[in-house]
């Protein structure tokens, strides 16, 4: 299982994002993977962009199931817009272009 395996969900369709291993592992819209550009955009974002903002907060590395033992859900609108839930009573982390509001 991947880290964030069911957790990451594109905003425009709501579903939930599929794992492929390209990029060193990325999550893309699925509704785009599976069905093309008429029905959704290619939303994508790498795993290690999540993984860095979450350890950036925390300010140290952390494994995979610390990792998800905090995020209640992820939600991503492109690679620069996204925001990260945590089920820990932490307030989000909210990507939104060049600013990240931790
Ligand atoms: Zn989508």
């Amino acid at each position: 299982m991947n880290t964030f395996s069911k957790l990451v969900k594109c905003k425009l369709c709501n579903k939930t994002m599929k794992f492929k291993k390209e990029s060193g592992g990325l999550y893309c819209c699925s509704t785009y993977d599976n069905y093309g550009k008429e029905h959704c955009q290619r939303t994508i974002v790498r795993e290690e962009v999540l993984r860095e903002l979450i350890e950036r907060r925390h300010r140290r590395e952390m494994t995979d199931q610390e990792i998800r033992d905090i995020v209640d859900y992820v939600i991503v609108e492109s690679h620069l817009l996204m925001e990260i839930h945590f089920s820990n009573g932490d307030i989000p982390i909210l990507l939104k272009g060049h600013h990240i509001q931790f």
